[in-house]
């Protein structure tokens, strides 16, 4: 039991160490560059700018590590006060509770473990955001935000949750490859669902307006064999003035949405380029790609919590009674992060592969890479993004490329 415990704070341990030691490197890195722009970055900034894109990292970079301490603190608290086995027997009753009081406990435990870092992102957004004048968003839509994710989470995950420990009851030793099933199912279903019933409780889309705009990017959109209905125009400025574009769904259920931000900071044809490498994300599949891995990933998963669940030491080391499987689900929630934290750069690696493949779509789509360049530049210059990040920052964290590794490999595709 102490061994367990032991070997769980080694790796909390090990992870906020490594976090923090490539914060400290990453600021280093940047504070290094801060005085003047490095020379390949001279088109992309001013100096002003420049200066308050440092100033902005490091004000980052420094949240990040109480948010860092703050995380770890709150979840070795959770973890070894005894409140989860405390409050698991308040909840279900000893005699064996039914799946409604278990599913209870898993719901009001997640609930309860998503209030801490409340006040945190209330800072990031309201502070942090707003000194740098990307905040727009109103208390009001903040807390509306959280009230409407809480009552999905009650609609959507409360029964699911019931269904999967119902199918522990229903399917015996084999209830984890049927709960995988389950899940994966429901995950299908959601990326199908969510772009037409979640996301516009948050948002609104609307289709392109009229205009030369509209006809350059419907004409991409016939060019490439995507169907141009599935264009969306978001208004992310009701957040922040941060600007993106993402690619959504699969099959028929495609859907591209370019942020309102995107649109008033772009040029036409910079637009054009960035829904070429978002087609470019459709038509390399990257989507079902991610969605395999995911797949996989989620199947090791629940294995790997119908095997704890057999071992009353790993019960025991946290203060639970060996026999229901709902412990061992939310321990393996609130740890396996500590373990998978470790293949996220992995992740990322295959992040910009596919980055760098839509990329070089879009170069060749266009005829030539100047547009997406010009469309990249713009989007670190209005979003003030570290231009000098550590090599390893970048390449344990980072789900893009950077931009000087973006521009390099377009002006290498234009060569060939
Ligand atoms: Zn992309």
């Amino acid at each position: 039991m102490l061994a367990a415990v032991l070997i769980v704070t080694a790796f909390l341990c090990a992870k906020l160490l490594l976090q923090f030691w490539l914060e400290i490197l990453n600021a280093r890195e940047v504070r290094a560059h801060c005085r003047e722009i490095p020379a390949s970055f001279a088109g992309v900034m001013d100096q002003s700018t420049y200066e308050k894109s440092v100033e902005y990292t490091l004000a980052k970079s420094r949240f990040s590590r109480v948010q860092l301490v703050w995380d770890v603190l709150i979840l070795g608290i959770v973890l070894f006060s005894g409140l989860l086995p405390a409050l698991y027997q308040k909840i279900v009753p000893s005699s064996g509770g039914s799946v409604f009081s278990e599913a209870a406990y898993l719901f009001g435990v997640g609930i309860l473990l998503a209030i801490p870092s409340m006040p945190l992102d209330w800072i990031e957004q309201f502070r942090l955001e707003d000194r740098f004048g990307f905040n727009t968003t109103t208390q009001k839509t903040w807390w509306m935000d959280r009230i409407k994710g809480l009552l999905l989470t009650v609609v959507l995950g409360y029964p699911l949750l019931l269904l999967i420990l119902k199918l522990v009851e229903w399917m015996g030793d084999r209830w984890w490859f049927w709960a995988w099933a389950l899940v994966l199912g429901f995950q299908l279903v959601m990326i199908v669902l969510a772009p037409v019933l979640i996301m516009p409780l948050f948002n609104k889309f609307s289709s392109l307006p009229e205009g030369p705009l509209r006809d350059r990017l419907l004409a991409l959109g016939n060019r490439t064999g995507f169907k141009a209905a599935a264009i969306q125009v978001m208004d992310g400025s009701k957040r922040s003035k941060h600007s993106n574009a993402f690619f959504t769904g699969f099959g028929r259920f495609r859907k591209i949405v370019l942020f309102d931000t995107l649109i008033n900071q772009l040029s036409e044809v910079e637009l054009e380029a960035v829904l070429a490498h978002e087609i470019g994300h459709y038509k390399r599949k990257h989507i079902p790609k991610m969605l395999l891995l995911s797949a996989a990933g989620l199947l090791f998963a629940f294995f790997i919590i119908a095997k704890l669940a057999g071992q009353p030491w790993f019960y025991r080391a946290f203060g639970f009674e060996p026999g229901s499987i709902v412990p061992a689900l939310l321990l393996f929630s609130l740890l396996s992060g500590a373990v998978t934290f470790w293949f996220s750069p992995l992740f990322n690696l295959l992040s910009r592969r596919f980055e760098y493949q839509a990329d070089s779509y879009a170069a060749h789509t266009m005829s030539e890479p100047d547009s997406l360049i010009g469309a990249l530049r713009k989007l670190n210059e209005k979003n003030l993004s570290n231009l000098t990040p550590h090599p390893l920052y970048s390449g344990f964290y980072y789900s893009h490329p950077t931009l000087l590794e973006r521009e390099r490999a377009l002006l290498k595709h234009a060569q060939v």
